[in-house]
């Protein structure tokens, strides 16, 4: 790599009447790196090229070094200013499109790339913006290499087939018998008969996988800040799919009062007049449980006769912006999952994820009864890390599991994933801080998406409560009746 940085240093005067002795000073100062510079009146101009050490860290440490002879001199330093900063860097391969990054202009030839940086303040060496700009060019030239493949999938295990009783799509019959009303995009209203299912489906997940695991209740919050997110990596990862949540600027009903004239006179909200009234987002919907869990944690010590830590939520709803994704109740807005988060060590986990995957196969094939199959599924970045999946020894990684729809046909294509089982590693306790007393920690998370089991379920057995699987009969003897509207 080759750093080449030209900088400036604002003296609080001119300071030509001390540029020898500055030579001499300098001559004392040893710098593994090409050091040129120049004073011209009250500028301190600096010329550094270094191929090791990156030059803007000499320029940070020369500053500190300079402070006390300008001080004897009763001149003062007013910071530094980037004037030009050149960065060459080779790529693990060649670039197959052009990249562009903010703050600088990119060149890429080959596998050399060449960022170009000018006119910046202080603060933009002092916060290593350079060293996170290389990086993500390097991750954007990666990204190029597999836009558009698929991730690394690869069957486990597999149920018999089993006999659908229809073939209709169950959100439409839920829709058509008025047992779920949609309320806006991709949120949906539960009647009591669809609510009692869901709630059956819950009674299953609690009572056969949470419960005899020993995992316990906690209840979060269902706003997740930026900073949560900036430590798990969604804000960089799914910032589209996010719903973003605005603090008014102020609870006092003046300020309002514009705002509901104009309600009360067009009965319309005015949506230019409301965002005046909004603070920006700092925060956003529950994405995933998770996140607020670690956030809990974060900075804490586990006692070692306290692992592996097992904990679950189920009492908020998770938010996303499927776009034209949405179907049926089956990929919505607004979803209900129980989430269990494990913590513990690496052969902990190593057993949690076995007794995970016996106690899921015993509720879909004794209580559901269901066609379903597992998976082990690698997104084709993390593959590129190693983390390819094909190991038995490897747990880091994510389980897939999956049923048939039969409504969409072939039962050689058509399947929904219904729940995951996952293991990150290191990857959270280290972002988080969390430690345990003496062991290293790993963590990982399993996310029961209850409208998935429900349509899964109901897709293949159908919808009618006395041909349902006598297993599942008795988490659900009855079903509440519907309201009569005339
Ligand atoms: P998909 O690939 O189907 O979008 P995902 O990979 O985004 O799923 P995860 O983030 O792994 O899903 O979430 C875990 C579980 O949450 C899923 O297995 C599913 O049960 C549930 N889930 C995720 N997105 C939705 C949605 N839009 N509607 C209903 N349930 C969902
Ligand atoms: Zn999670
Ligand atoms: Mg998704």
């Amino acid at each position: 790599m080759k750093f080449d940085l030209r900088c400036s240093i604002q003296l609080s005067r001119d300071a030509d009447d001390i540029r020898e002795e500055f030579r001499k000073f300098m001559g004392g100062i040893k710098i593994d790196a090409e050091l040129e510079w120049e004073i011209n009146g009250d500028m301190l101009l600096l010329h550094i090229v270094s191929t090791d050490r990156r030059s803007h860290e000499w320029a940070l440490r020369l500053y500190k070094k300079l402070a006390p002879f300008f001080g004897k001199n009763k001149i003062g330093m007013r910071g530094i200013h980037v004037d030009r900063y050149e960065v060459e860097f080779e790529l693990e391969r060649e670039a197959i499109k052009p990249v562009a990054i903010p703050f600088a202009t990119v060149e890429i030839d080959g596998k050399m790339a060449r960022i170009l940086i000018e006119d910046k303040g202080e603060e933009f060496i002092r916060q290593n913006y350079v060293d996170r700009m290389v990086r993500r060019i390097r991750e954007k030239v990666e990204h190029q290499y597999y836009e558009g493949k698929k991730e690394y999938w690869h069957l486990i295990w597999q149920s018999e087939e089993k006999e659908a009783k229809w073939n209709k799509d169950p959100s439409e019959e839920l829709q058509r018998r008025g047992w779920i009303k949609l309320m806006g995009k991709g949120r949906w209203f539960y009647f009591p008969p669809a609510a009692a299912i869901m709630r059956a489906m819950e009674r299953i997940a609690i009572e056969n996988v949470v419960r005899p695991l020993g995992f316990k209740e906690v209840i979060e919050p269902m706003h997740v800040t930026f900073d949560t997110w900036i430590k798990t990596g969604h804000l960089e990862g799914m910032p589209g799919e996010i719903y973003y949540i605005c603090e008014p600027e102020s609870r006092e009903r003046e300020e309002w009062e514009r705002f509901v004239d104009l309600l009360k006179i067009t009965r319309k909200v005015d949506e230019e007049e409301l965002l005046k009234h909004l603070k920006p987002p700092r925060e956003g919907v529950c994405y995933a449980q998770c996140p607020n869990i670690y956030t809990a944690l974060a900075g804490k010590t586990l006692a070692e006769k306290n692992l592996p830590l097992l904990i679950f939520d189920r009492s908020t709803p998770s938010d996303r912006y499927e776009a034209g994704g949405k179907h049926g109740i089956e990929r919505v807005d607004e979803f209900h999952r129980i989430e269990i988060v494990y913590i513990g060590t690496e052969e902990q986990l190593r057993e949690i994820r076995e007794e995970l995957m016996e106690r899921y196969s015993h509720v879909f094939n004794k209580i559901l009864d269901l066609e379903w199959r597992m998976a082990r599924v690698t997104p084709f970045y993390l593959q590129q890390a190693g983390i390819d999946g094909e190991e038995k020894e490897e747990i880091k990684g994510t389980i897939d599991f999956e049923a048939w729809l039969p409504y969409r046909g072939d039962r050689s294509k058509e399947w929904l994933e219904i729940q995951n089982v996952s293991i990150v590693g290191d990857k959270y306790t280290k972002a988080f801080n969390i430690k345990g007393q003496k062991s290293e920690l790993w963590s990982g998370c399993s996310g029961i998406g209850l409208e998935r089991w429900m349509v899964a379920f109901l897709a293949q057995k159908g919808m009618e409560p006395d041909e349902w699987p006598d297993g599942f009969k008795k988490y659900l003897p009855e079903l509440p009746e519907m309201p009569e509207f005339l």
